[in-house]
């Protein structure tokens, strides 16, 4: 099969060093065109990108030229990990001028016309892109991946909110670093310590959750139907966020039948067998003192959610621990995922 053609958008930052490297021996995409700010523009990848990531970069990207954020000479298909700052005008210019705007950035997220999909969760939500081309007059379209402390906790929550039914959930995180990109936190700040606030991230983690989990009727999303209260921190961590959630659900459950609405939890992309999909997007840790960062961050190639330590709680009903990858399952993966999706769907005809 030849492989289709993509750009990225934001190729030099953290995600955007993910892209190339998740995309060096993907079976469907080719990453043939970079852009990022002036700073790279008119530069080789290899000069312009701090490579930060354990893998090298692949040889295909070092002598591919880095351009200015402009619609014209990209392929059709684009993926943006672009800085929120800039993401916003860009990618609506992208997708006006008729490409398909795969994006990680919050600016578009919650609108009401663009679909923000994790694949195993709300595939349906995809349609919305109809009704964004036909409202806004473009033959592009912009669909978006949820911030990367939504995923793990959305992916945890849907087998429970489908079999029982979810009434309250209280989450508190505990982010790595490459969550904020690269620089990212200044050392000093961060150097044995935990900072109890990252900008806007709380109301992301709550608004989104319930656009996840909502239910799309004619054209539109109506939130869930429980509450959502967030607390997060930024801990020294390089990769991988944790999360201690508590939850009420609305129908009797056992702790066993947490356990076994995770472990049989399979949905449209395993059915399909999408490339990026992880064959068990819920991986059960039964150790007591597992999932841990240093243990479980790459499950099935850092596209899992790994939870564990599940027990009643004393004031909501459950308690439980969840991990995910931020800049794979919470960025370039999920990204990537969405993309694959929309393929099989027939969007990227
Ligand atoms: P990053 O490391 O700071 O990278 C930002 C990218 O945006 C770089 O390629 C940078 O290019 C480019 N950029 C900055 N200012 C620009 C401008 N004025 N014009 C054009 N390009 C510009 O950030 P990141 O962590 O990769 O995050 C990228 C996006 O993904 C953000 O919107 C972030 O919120 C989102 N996200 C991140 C994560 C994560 O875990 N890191 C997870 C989910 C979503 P230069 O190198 O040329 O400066």
């Amino acid at each position: 099969m030849k492989k289709l053609e993509v750009g990225i958008l934001g190729a030099t930052g953290m995600v955007g060093q993910r892209f190339m490297s998740l995309l060096e021996h993907h079976p469907w995409f080719e990453a043939v065109w970079l852009a990022a700010s002036d700073r790279s523009a008119g530069k080789k990848y290899a000069d312009a990108c701090n490579w930060r990531l354990r893998e090298a970069m692949p040889a295909a990207a070092r002598d591919l030229m880095v351009h200015e954020c402009k619609p014209g000479k990209a392929p059709q298909l684009i993926f943006s990990s672009l800085d929120s700052k800039v993401a916003g005008e860009v990618e609506k210019e992208f997708a006006q001028a008729g490409h398909v705007v795969v994006s990680n950035s919050s600016n578009h997220r919650m609108e009401p016309d663009v679909p923000l999909l994790i694949p195993e969760v709300n595939p349906d939500h995809l349609a919305m892109v109809r009704e964004q081309r036909k409202q806004r007059g473009w033959k592009g379209m912009i669909v978006t991946n949820p911030n990367c402390t939504t995923v793990g906790l959305v992916m945890s929550l849907v087998p429970l909110e489908r079999a029982f039914g979810l009434e309250k959930v209280l989450v508190t995180s505990m982010q790595a670093v490459s969550g904020a990109g690269y620089p990212g936190v200044p050392t000093l700040d961060i150097m044995g310590n935990v900072i109890p606030y990252i900008s806007g991230e709380e109301e992301k983690v709550e608004r989104e959750a319930h656009k996840l989990l909502g239910k799309l009727t004619d054209g539109h999303v109506a939130k869930g139907n429980f509450v959502v209260s967030a607390h997060c921190n930024r801990v020294f961590v390089e990769d991988g966020h944790t999360e201690a959630v508590s939850i009420s659900l609305r129908s009797q459950a056992s702790l066993e039948d947490l356990i076994e609405a995770w472990r049989k939890f399979r949905a449209l992309p395993q059915e399909r067998q999408l490339p990026t999909a992880p064959k068990h997007p819920i991986i059960v840790r039964e150790e007591r003192d597992r999932p841990q960062v240093k243990f479980d961050v790459n499950a099935e190639h850092g596209m899992a959610a790994v939870v564990g330590r599940v027990r009643t709680c004393p004031v909501l009903q459950f308690k439980y621990t969840t991990l995910s990858h931020n800049t794979i399952r919470g960025a370039a993966g999920a990204a990537l995922l969405n993309a694959e999706l929309m393929k099989s769907e027939g969007y990227l005809d």
